[in-house]
């Protein structure tokens, strides 16, 4: 357990202020220990995986940042993977399809955490997290671990029902298919991000979720809004809708560069951009 960790080392962005408390779980029983804690204290907790889609304020945060470190990787049956939810999506992606196993390639490129992934129903490609998810090993609030199979659960765009529960996604299994693909399929989803996207730069991922039938980076391209800056917080020059943070940006920044966007957005365009990223707490 550490105090006053600074937030800022948690994230892909880079950017917040401190957590009051913070400690990484490796196993199930340190997780619910670190719950335990939480609760003695009488402080709010929240999950992190990778935070690469998450904005953590400028300001302490009085509870306790619990990062989930539990990364098992088990083939339970042939195509079927049962992971942790601290286990890198990325390298899920990738060993699969090294393995000949279709329905991920697409995560390869994704900095995430499988947890992360399943909460926020990451996707690219055409391609999303709940398509070959079968079920998820969740951790309520008192302390219960139950397996929620998919029937069970909902998940549209970048939306899942664990956004509205307040326990913690422990594991998830996916059910994979062969492909004789599959390799050259991950190697060339991969190809392409890194030659249209922002990755030496700090940032979570695309900012806004694409309206119906459109891009949030084209509208905000078409407005004439790339490169504009507030303080350290910049909308990228390689793709729109990442904010990149440029020079020791502050949450602050971000902030209102998302405000600015949005209304440069709904003036030029008529469209309402909504966010997709975390703003934590
Ligand atoms: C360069 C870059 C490229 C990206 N490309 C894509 C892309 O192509 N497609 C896409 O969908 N996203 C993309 N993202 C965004 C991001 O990777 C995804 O949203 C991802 O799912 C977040 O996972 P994470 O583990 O980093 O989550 P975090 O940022 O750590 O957390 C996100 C939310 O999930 C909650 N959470 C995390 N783990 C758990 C858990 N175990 N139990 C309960 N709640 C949990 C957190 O509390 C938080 O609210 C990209 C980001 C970057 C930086």
């Amino acid at each position: 357990m550490e105090e006053n960790k600074p937030l800022s080392e948690l994230t892909t962005f880079g950017i917040g202020g401190l957590a009051r408390y913070f400690c990484k779980v490796q196993t199930l029983q340190n997780l619910k220990e670190a719950i335990t804690f939480a609760k003695e204290k009488n402080v709010p907790f929240l999950i992190l995986g990778k935070g690469s889609n998450s904005l953590f304020l400028d300001e302490v945060y009085e509870g306790l940042v619990i990062q989930n470190k539990i990364d098992s990787f088990n083939e339970v049956a042939p195509g079927t993977f049962h992971v942790g939810a601290g286990y890198s999506f990325a390298l899920l992606g990738t060993k699969t399809a090294q393995q000949g196993y279709s329905g991920l390639e697409f995560a390869s490129g994704i900095p995430a955490s499988v947890g992360g992934a399943i909460y926020m129903n990451a996707g690219a490609n055409g391609s999303e997290t709940a398509d070959t998810l079968i079920s998820v090993d969740y951790l309520d609030e008192e302390g219960n671990l139950k397996t929620l199979k998919k029937e069970e659960l909902q998940f549209s765009y970048r939306t899942s029902c664990f956004q509205r529960l307040p326990g913690a996604i422990v594991a998830g299994t996916f059910k994979l298919s062969k492909s004789l693909n599959a390799r050259s399929k991950q190697l060339e989803i991969i190809s392409y991000r890194k030659k249209t996207q922002p990755y030496g730069d700090k940032s979570a991922g695309c900012v806004f979720r694409n309206p119906e039938c459109n891009h949030a980076g084209k509208l905000i391209e078409e407005a004439g809004l790339k490169g504009m800056r507030v303080g350290g917080a910049e909308v990228s020059n390689l793709h729109a809708n990442f904010i990149v943070n440029r020079e020791n940006a502050k949450a602050d920044d971000v902030l209102k560069l998302i405000e600015l966007i949005k209304k440069k957005v709904k003036d030029h365009s008529g469209v309402e951009l909504e966010s997709e990223i975390r703003i934590l707490p």
